[in-house]
């Protein structure tokens, strides 16, 4: 490993090995670019295994120290951090937005759904409370409680630069872990922010780091014996291998997929309001957003005044650059995920859904060479197309017209994701059987994004997370700890002689 201690961060973004800037020997190297502009920004090292061994080596290094160190200092550092974030929120908004393209007040909105978490994490030492049996036998005593894995890996998507990454990593630290980030090799730069606050945070070096890459050290992440567990978060064809390679390699995974949120519009909804929460939910962030709805499920009569009443909305969408505080929605991630979901509007328009509103040829004027889409809205799409059953992850909203609340629960339960979904009502009775019978994790009940906060849990159901424990909250805490059961009898029991048969309460 090649430290540098003058790094170019301009030109190019590094790890973080061992509390410190790290280059790499491997001369691969991405391009990172500004969405707004359509220009290469920076580069961002692709490392290796070479590197992956460096930071393991500083993890396991650490880890002794760090286990040991009271619940309480681990929650002071959180402390720091909770106001590190707080007090550089709008820096790391401006990094998120630089390199991802969304609106500076939805990157800031981020930075607050990131730090909670590190807020849930300073009350670590009230939740590592373990259990305690007095008097499970004559003069014995029974406890449980959890203890740290060891070194911990996190591979994290583009979409939430520094909200997914802290999804994870305080949880992780904050139960005694030593953490290795693994960003998306699109917008990189936040991870090394997050390191350096880490590091002000008073953070010993080697618990939290940074690798970036791609696949190649992905897959060395998967295979390495000195990882204990992996997180990942991501579209579901990558978490499904994730989850199959890291498990086969005998580590714990919780691998969060895709989505494809439906939303139920019941007749009875309070309209305009449903309206407001669809165009936020639909197209704010350009619709990269896992907990995005991309299927509004219109139920009877409510149909043809939902679409009236969407498609000037959608025509009128403020599209801009990231930093213009006038936007709505910026441009996309990447040219190649703007041509994809230019692609799916070409697929749904061949497969007969009607096309109500087509964004397809939005131009940001003076930027031409900028990711930007305009919002597209469809109306009558149907299960079978392809708009309907892939993420598009871009301002795309299908309608289905279904005939009932059966109807709608039926369709919402077939799809193959089960990430978000909400439904909107004024019928508690209707409401009720939704939220008790919908096949999804997160539910929304007239709330279009019911993103769980951080004392719950974030998770979905079916192809949308592989692995048995969803992420942060009290699930966050199991996931990245083991449970040890202590039997205890003191000299009295000694005394007693060598026992043969099976012990019981006698
Ligand atoms: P992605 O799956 O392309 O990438 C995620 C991570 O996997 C990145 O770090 C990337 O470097 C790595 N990766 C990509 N291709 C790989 C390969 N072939 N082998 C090994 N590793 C690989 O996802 P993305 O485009 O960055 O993010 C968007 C996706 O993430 C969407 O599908 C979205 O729904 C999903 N997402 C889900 C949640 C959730 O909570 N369920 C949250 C956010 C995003």
């Amino acid at each position: 490993m090649n430290m540098l201690t003058d790094i170019t961060r301009k030109e190019t973004v590094s790890h973080w090995i061992d509390g410190a800037p790290a280059t790499s020997r491997s001369p691969r190297r991405a391009p990172v670019f500004n969405p707004s502009t359509g220009a290469v920004a920076r580069e961002v090292v692709l490392g290796d295994a070479a590197d992956l061994d460096a930071a393991v080596a500083a993890a396991r290094a650490a880890f002794p120290s760090w286990a040991a160190t009271p619940p309480l200092a681990r929650a002071r550092v959180m402390f720091r951090l909770r106001d590190l974030i707080e007090r550089h929120a709008k820096d790391l908004a401006a990094i998120i937005s630089a390199e991802h393209g969304k609106v500076l007040s939805d990157a800031l909105g981020e930075v607050t759904r990131g730090m909670e978490v590190v807020e849930y994490a300073t009350s670590i030492p009230e939740v590592l409370k373990g259990e305690f049996t007095e008097q499970v036998g004559r003069d014995i005593d029974a406890y449980s409680f959890r203890q740290p894995l060891g070194v911990v890996a996190g591979i994290t998507p583009f979409n939430f630069p520094v909200m997914v990454p802290l999804w994870m990593a305080p949880m992780a630290i904050a139960t005694g872990n030593c953490f290795i980030l693994k960003p998306s090799e699109r917008d990189p730069s936040a991870a090394l922010r997050l390191a350096e606050l880490f590091a002000e945070a008073g953070l010993p070096k080697g618990v939290f780091q940074v690798l970036h890459g791609d696949r190649e050290m992905v897959e060395a992440i998967l295979a390495h014996p000195g990882i204990e567990a992996v997180s990942f978060v991501g579209s579901t064809p990558i978490a499904r291998h994730i989850h199959q390679t890291a498990t086969a390699h005998g580590k714990r995974v919780q691998a969060l997929g895709g989505a494809k949120n439906h939303a139920v519009i019941m007749p009875d909804c309070d309209l305009d309001r449903t309206v407001d929460a669809l165009m936020g939910a639909a197209y704010g962030s350009a619709g990269e957003r896992c907990m995005a709805i991309s299927v509004a499920v219109a139920v009877g009569a409510v149909a043809d005044p939902l679409v009236a009443a969407l498609a000037p909305r959608v025509r009128a969408l403020q599209i801009g650059v990231s930093t213009d505080p006038q936007a709505e929605m910026g441009p996309l991630v990447t040219a190649a995920h703007r041509d994809r979901v230019r692609s799916y509007v070409d697929a749904g328009v061949e497969e007969g859904a009607k096309l109500v509103v087509d964004g397809r040829g939005f131009h940001q004027q003076g930027l031409e060479e900028g990711f930007f889409t305009g919002g597209s809205l469809f109306d009558d799409v149907t299960p079978a197309m392809r708009i309907y059953r892939e993420e598009i992850f871009g301002p795309v909203l299908s309608v289905v017209r279904v005939p009932d609340f059966a109807a709608a629960l039926a369709l919402t339960n077939a799809h193959e994701f089960g990430n978000g979904t909400a439904i909107f009502t004024r019928d508690g009775d209707c409401a009720r059987a939704f939220v008790h019978g919908v096949q999804a994790g997160m539910v929304g009940v007239n709330v279009p994004i019911p993103v769980p906060m951080a004392f719950h849990s974030f998770g979905g159901w079916k192809a949308s997370l592989f692995g048995d424990h969803h992420m942060h909250g009290p699930e966050g805490v199991r996931f990245y700890t083991k449970l040890k059961a202590v039997t205890s009898r003191w000299p009295q029991g000694a005394r007693a002689g060598a026992e043969f048969t099976m012990p019981t309460l006698g």
